[in-house]
């Protein structure tokens, strides 16, 4: 009998965050780890931002805020819906909280009963399912493959639903594929949906402003207006503003689902960091140059690892469109023999022979419920990327 809840016992620790410790741990010990696991980009938090958050604290802004967040930083966040998605949002429909991680926790506890089905199309974010349990929903993970696109089709989407279903949660563009669904693809989607008022919809779009090849980008919630009464749309400063660390996260949504989550967030965390918001507040208002060199610098990172994978025996990927990681299929290496004699039979055996063998960090595709993949992350600077890449090509033609 356990002290602990069994709502943790069951839980599983992110996957991400295990890949990287145990590259942690090898560099404790002097090994020269390069670790392509993290969600996260290397560049700084633009200079403005934080000046605006050494100014709100030497101003006094110390102190708590409302619970949804600042009334200045909630119009601003209506600011950006309207001009860069075409959405309209009323300040009773914007919620400010500490991350797009903080959000969707906070949406499945106050939605999901007991039995209630959340509908993820996978390969996806392993915190997704880990979240739907921990507010006692069941996700269903739908698999699309490779052929797809890794998109989710609107025949699979309608066979999925039932009475139980609650939620379809859709990240675009999307963590670990960098798939990128166009406004037609919502549409097909969103059609489906129509004829199931018991699904709502979570468009978790953190990744929106780091696409490439000039795609364009459209909000769930814009592509589909019909089912904007049950649309929740997340967003956040973390990937576009190099502000993982300051965790503030945004979403609107229809009022009643806002003020469960505004309710939630008072008995929880009250509010996200009031220093935290006034950096916020500055990011929204900066002009968009500093995403403009950012998507820059991280095509050519793209484009270094994408050519370097396709010239690599065993590997292959498609080239990702949003986001900032490239989803390998490795699928060929499996059986091959390392010269230590042991055999590759899964994506963990593969990303476990690149940690200790060319001392690169991947995450294993099966931890985002797709096997015979890994994802790698090109948040590292260009020669870190080109050393890793080099690496990864030593240890690859290793095998036999
Ligand atoms: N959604 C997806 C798909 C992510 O990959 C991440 C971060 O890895 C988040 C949300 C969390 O973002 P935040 O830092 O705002 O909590």
């Amino acid at each position: 009998n356990s002290f602990l809840a069994r709502r943790v016992l069951t839980a599983n620790p992110s996957a991400t965050k295990a890949v990287t410790l145990k590259a942690k741990q090898l560099r404790d010990q002097g090994r020269d780890i390069i670790t392509l696991s993290q969600g996260e980009l290397d560049f700084d938090t633009p200079q403005p931002i934080r000046e605006a958050a050494r100014t709100a604290m030497d101003q006094g802004q110390t102190r708590y805020t409302e619970v949804a967040g600042s009334a200045e930083l909630r119009q601003a966040v209506q600011h950006k819906f309207q001009s860069e998605n075409g959405l309209n949002y009323s300040l009773d429909q914007i919620q400010v909280a500490s991350g797009a991680k903080q959000i969707l926790f906070n949406a499945f506890q106050a939605t999901l009963n007991e039995g209630d089905e959340v509908l993820i199309p996978t390969p996806s974010w392993p915190s997704y399912p880990e979240m739907v349990r921990l507010a006692s929903g069941e996700p269903r993970l739908l698999r699309c493959g490779e052929n797809a696109g890794f998109k989710l089709t609107p025949e699979q989407l309608r066979a999925a639903i039932n009475d139980n279903t609650k939620w379809l949660l859709l990240n675009n563009p999307a963590n670990p594929s960098g798939a990128l669904y166009t406004q037609s693809e919502l549409r097909a989607l969103g059609e489906v949906l129509q004829d199931y008022p018991q699904v709502w919809v979570i468009a978790d779009e953190i990744y929106e402003h780091l696409r490439y090849d000039d795609q364009p980008f459209t909000s769930f919630a814009a592509a589909v207006p019909e089912l904007s009464e049950r649309t929740l749309t997340i967003n956040g400063l973390s990937k576009a503003w190099a502000m993982t660390g300051w965790r503030v996260g945004y979403c609107a949504g229809p009022e009643p689902l806002i003020k469960a989550l505004n309710l939630l967030q008072s008995q929880s965390t009250s509010h996200a960091s009031s220093i935290s918001q006034a950096a916020a507040l500055s990011a929204l208002k900066q002009p968009h140059t500093f995403i403009t060199e950012c998507v820059t610098e991280l095509t050519r990172r793209r484009d270094l690892v994408v050519a370097s994978i396709q010239q690599i025996p065993g590997l292959s990927c498609r080239v990702p469109q949003g986001a900032f990681y490239v989803f390998v299929n490795c699928q060929s290496l499996l059986g091959q023999v390392t010269a230590a004699g042991q055999t590759l039979d899964t994506d963990q055996d593969v990303a476990l022979y690149l940690l200790e063998e060319a001392d690169v960090a991947v995450v294993p595709g099966s931890a985002f419920d797709l096997p015979g993949y890994f994802r790698l992350s090109y948040g590292n600077a260009l020669p870190q990327l080109e050393e890793a890449m080099r690496r990864i090509s030593v240890a690859c033609n290793n095998l036999v």
